[in-house]
């Protein structure tokens, strides 16, 4: 562990991707994202789906089918872990941070499986869907869906 000291400065998402041939934390990696657990769960379930690719934030994502494909790709893989490990759950919530409040500086989709964490629930501020702060991935998905062609009227 001694080589992790000092590396704060580097993203911390970014490391957890290059090392996901090797950590056995990662639930699922592909060309394109990486899903781990996060290490201060605040549900049953609480999963983050990152894109491999460094993306600082939801801002940096446009209204452009190759964002909307990898953010519908996040989502798919957030509830197709979800439904694996808790198939028991009566809900399941997915979002993202919007800044300036998010956590880390790489974009990542929070994946709950509720219930939520009794102890810690009221305290979190990301549990609060509201307009600020935290939106849900479907809504987001519809904000950067590309517009549809222009048609000719008939
Ligand atoms: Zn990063
Ligand atoms: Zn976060």
């Amino acid at each position: 562990m001694a080589g992790a000291i000092g590396a704060t400065a580097s993203c911390v998402f970014c490391e957890i991707a290059a090392t996901k041939s090797t950590s056995h934390s990662i639930l699922h990696s592909d060309d394109r994202v990486v899903a781990f657990r996060d290490i201060n769960p605040s549900a049953f379930r609480h999963y983050l789906v990152v894109p491999v690719e460094h993306i600082p934030t939801v801002n940096d994502l446009q209204r452009k089918t190759e964002d909307h494909s990898l953010v519908n790709h996040m989502l798919e893989v957030g509830r197709m872990l979800l439904v694996r490990d808790a198939p028991q759950s009566k809900q399941y919530r997915f979002g993202f941070h919007q800044p300036p409040l998010n956590s880390v500086n790489h974009l990542h989709l929070h994946c709950f499986a509720l219930p939520y964490t009794p102890s810690r629930w009221r305290c979190i501020k990301y549990l609060s869907f509201g307009p600020l702060g935290f939106i849900e991935a479907e809504k987001f998905l519809e904000k950067i869906k590309p517009l549809p062609a222009v048609h000719s009227k008939v």
